[in-house]
C-alpha cells in the first residue's frame, strides 16, 4: 500500500462491538479474565492496550518495519535502547544529537557503565576510527537538532554489519514520510513522536522500530519491566495525527523551501542552513537519501543582538522548545534546548549564541515570510 493508504488504515479495523469506525480510547489499567488462565490476551494496562497496539502498529508500517515499542517520550525510548546493552559496553554516537540524548546518555548512562565516543558522523571515517572492542551499537540522528548536518544512512550500516553493532537512526526530523532508514538497512529507527509524526504541540510520546525479531523481544520486555507506557488517550491523538502526516508535511517542507530561499537571497543571515539549499554541503546525500528536505531551518544571524531582535519580535513564530507541529515555532538552540551541552562543546558544532532555529508549521507562506521580515526590519 501506499504511504497516505497505510497512515489511514494500518493497525486500525473497526471495533469489534459497535462497527466504531475509529479504534476507541481503552482507558482501563486491567481487563476481565474469564476464568482462571483463560483471557483475551489481554491482562493489565502496562503490558497491553489496544489504542497502544493500534498505534503501535500505525507507525511501523509507515517507518517499513514489523514492530513498534512504544514509549512515554523520546527519551524513555532512548532508556529503553540502552537496555540493549550490558555494563562495560561502548556506543559510537554522534556528537550533535538532541541535546536530551546527550545529557542522558553522557551524564547519566555513562553511571551504569556504558561510554560513549560523540564523533561527527558526517564524515563515515570517524565512525570507524571510533569503533573499538567493547562497541555494541551505533547511533545516528540525520539531520542533526539544530546543525542540521547529514549522516550517510547506508554508509554507516554498512560500517555496522561489518563490525557487528546494532544500528540505530533517530530519524525525528525527517519522519516516516521523507526517510525510512529500515529500508536502508538499518536495525532500530527512534522516533520523538512528539515532534512530527504527533505534530499538533499536545502529545509527548516516543517509538522504537525493528524487523528484528530479537531487539523486539527484549525491547518489548524492556517496555514492561520498566514501564514508560503512552496514556491510551496520547496513543488515540497520535493515531489521529498519523492519519494527515503525509499531508502536513508536504506543507512543512513546501513552506520551509520558500523561507530557506528568502533568507538566503537577503542579507540579513550569515548563514542559512536547510538541507533543500544548493549551499548545504550535504544537498546530494539529502536528495539520495531523503524524499523531502523538512520543516527545519537554522539561520545564524552573525550577532546576539540580530538573532535575539527576531525572537522578540515575530508575532506568527512562538517562541517555545520543541518542533514539528503545525503551529510554527522559533528558538534559541544555545539558551534552550541545547542549554545541557558545554558551551565550548557547543560552539565546537556551530551552535552560537547567534543561531535561531526555526520549526515551519504549515501556515501561509507569505504569512510567515512578513512575519520574519518585519522582526528585522
Ligand atoms: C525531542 C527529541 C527527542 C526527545 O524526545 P522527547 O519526546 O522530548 O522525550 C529525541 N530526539 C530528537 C531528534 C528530538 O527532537
Amino acid at each position: 500500500m501506499g504511504f497516505q493508504t497505510d497512515a489511514v488504515h494500518a493497525g486500525q479495523k473497526p471495533e469489534p462491538l459497535s462497527g466504531a469506525i475509529t479504534i476507541p480510547i481503552y482507558q482501563t489499567s486491567t481487563y476481565h479474565q474469564e476464568e482462571l488462565g483463560k483471557h483475551k490476551g489481554y491482562e493489565y494496562g502496562r503490558t497491553h492496550n489496544p489504542t497502544r497496539e493500534a498505534m503501535e502498529k500505525n507507525i511501523a508500517t509507515l517507518e517499513k518495519g514489523k514492530y513498534g515499542i512504544a514509549y512515554s517520550s523520546g527519551l524513555s525510548s532512548v532508556q529503553a535502547l540502552m537496555g540493549l546493552l550490558k555494563q562495560g559496553d561502548h556506543v559510537v554516537i554522534s556528537n550533535n544529537v538532541y541535546g536530551g540524548t546527550y545529557r542522558q546518555l553522557e551524564l547519566n548512562m555513562t553511571n551504569y557503565g556504558l561510554s560513549f565516543s560523540w564523533v561527527d558522523t558526517s564524515d563515515l571515517k570517524n565512525i570507524e576510527d571510533a569503533i573499538k572492542e567493547n562497541t555494541k551499537m551505533v547511533f545516528i540522528e540525520t539531520p542533526t537538532n539544530p546543525m542540521l548536518n547529514l549522516t550517510d544512512i547506508k554508509g554507516t550500516v554498512e560500517i555496522a554489519k561489518k563490525n557487528n553493532l546494532i544500528s540505530v537512526v533517530d530519524n525525528t526530523f525527517m519522519s516516516p514520510y521523507f526517510q525510512n532508514p529500515l529500508i536502508l538497512g538499518a536495525d532500530v529507527v527512534l522516533h520523538s513522536t512528539t515532534k512530527y509524526i504527533n505534530g499538533h504541540c499536545d502529545v509527548v510520546g516516543g517509538i522504537l522500530i525493528t524487523n528484528n525479531e530479537k531487539i523486539h523481544e527484549r525491547l518489548r520486555y524492556l517496555q514492561n519491566a520498566i514501564g514508560a507506557v503512552p496514556s491510551p488517550f496520547d496513543c488515540w491523538l497520535t493515531l489521529r495525527s498519523t492519519k494527515t502526516l503525509a499531508l502536513r508535511m508536504k506543507q512543512h517542507n513546501e513552506n520551509a523551501i520558500k523561507i530557506a530561499e528568502y533568507l538566503e537571497s537577503q542579507s540579513y543571515a550569515e548563514r542559512v542552513i536547510y538541507p533543500g539549499l544548493k549551499s548545504h554541503p550535504q544537498h546530494e546525500l539529502a536528495k539520495k537519501q531523503m524524499t523531502g528536505f523538512g520543516g527545519m531551518i537554522s539561520v545564524d544571524f552573525g550577532t546576539f543582538e540580530k538573532a535575539k531582535k527576531v525572537l522578540n519580535r515575530v508575532k506568527i513564530f512562538a517562541l517555545a522548545e520543541s518542533l514539528g507541529g503545525v503551529e510554527s515555532l522559533i528558538c534559541h538552540p544555545a539558551s534552550m534546548t541545547h542549554a545541557a551541552v558545554p558551551k565550548e562543546e557547543r560552539e565546537k558544532i556551530g551552535i552560537t549564541d547567534s543561531l535561531v532555529r526555526f520549526s515551519v508549521g504549515i501556515e501561509d507562506a507569505e504569512d510567515l515570510i512578513a512575519d520574519i521580515e518585519l522582526a528585522l526590519k
